[in-house]
């Protein structure tokens, strides 16, 4: 792999005594898709909360483009050019579709590139754009889903890490916000980080994963080969 555009090493992350995150070490290439899988309670969100500074690590590294980053303010590793799309959404329900898209253009002032990528965004998830005034908190999940990711697109990130976009979502919903996440990976050129507990609709539209159990990498590799692997199968994919 040439330099991957993200890395963690030996991170280790804790709340108060609990060990978490248990010496993480990962690479995302640029350019690519990467799925972190695991039951829960594995530590997937806590290790995408690390990286995105929402907590802080108490040993290894987390390097963005070769820069050490672990441990910065949110706001400062957002305005590098990580866009974290959290569990459960956290779109701001009286505020209206717009609105929520809006405020991720926060860190950015050329106006011409945020409405190209607000008309990107209306293009992926048509549902936006029809429902543009609409308050976030009257959006189904599915569609507050699309507000999230279309949220964090307009921050013009390198990199989106996604925390289970699949969770409470029907397997069509969850096909057609899979196929948009990999539309905009190869067609906007953002690197993607995708943490799930839906392990087939990861592996069939991510490049390489990472499995974690308890805090640690227990696997890793393309996503063909863990999809042939018979753990994976028995453990993730729900077959021997
Ligand atoms: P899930 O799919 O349920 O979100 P996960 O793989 O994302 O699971 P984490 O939420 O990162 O896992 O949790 C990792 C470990 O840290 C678990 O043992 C969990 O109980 C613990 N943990 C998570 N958040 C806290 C917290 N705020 N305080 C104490 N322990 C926590």
């Amino acid at each position: 792999m040439s330099d991957p555009l993200l890395e963690t090493r030996n991170l280790e992350t804790f709340y108060g005594p609990i060990m978490a995150i248990a010496g993480v070490s990962l690479k995302v290439a640029e350019g690519s898709i990467v799925t972190v899988l695991g039951a829960n309670g594995a530590g997937k969100t806590t290790l995408l909360k690390t990286i995105s500074g929402a907590i802080d690590c108490r040993k290894g590294q987390v390097l963005f483009g070769g820069e050490p980053i672990q441990n910065r303010d949110p706001d400062e590793v957002a305005r590098r050019g990580i866009g974290h799309v959290p569990e459960g959404r956290e779109v701001f329900p009286f505020l209206s579709v717009g609105e929520n898209l809006t405020l991720g253009a926060w860190g950015r002032s050329d106006r011409a590139g945020i409405a190209r990528d607000l008309e990107t965004v209306y293009g992926y998830f048509p549902d936006l754009r029809t429902k543009h005034r609409d308050m976030a908190g009257f959006l189904s999940g599915g569609q507050q889903q699309m507000l999230a990711i279309g949220r964090a697109f307009m921050g013009n990130p390198k990199l989106m890490i996604l925390d289970e976009p699949s969770l409470g979502l029907s397997p069509l919903l969850t096909r057609t916000i899979f196929a948009i996440i990999r539309r905009i990976n190869r067609e906007q050129g953002v690197t993607v980080l995708l943490v799930e507990q839906n392990a087939r609709a990861a592996l069939e539209v991510a490049d390489h994963g990472y499995v974690m159990e308890v805090g640690r990498v227990v696997m890793e590799a393309p996503c063909a080969v863990l999809m042939e692997s018979e753990d994976v199968k028995e453990f993730y994919l729900g077959k021997a």
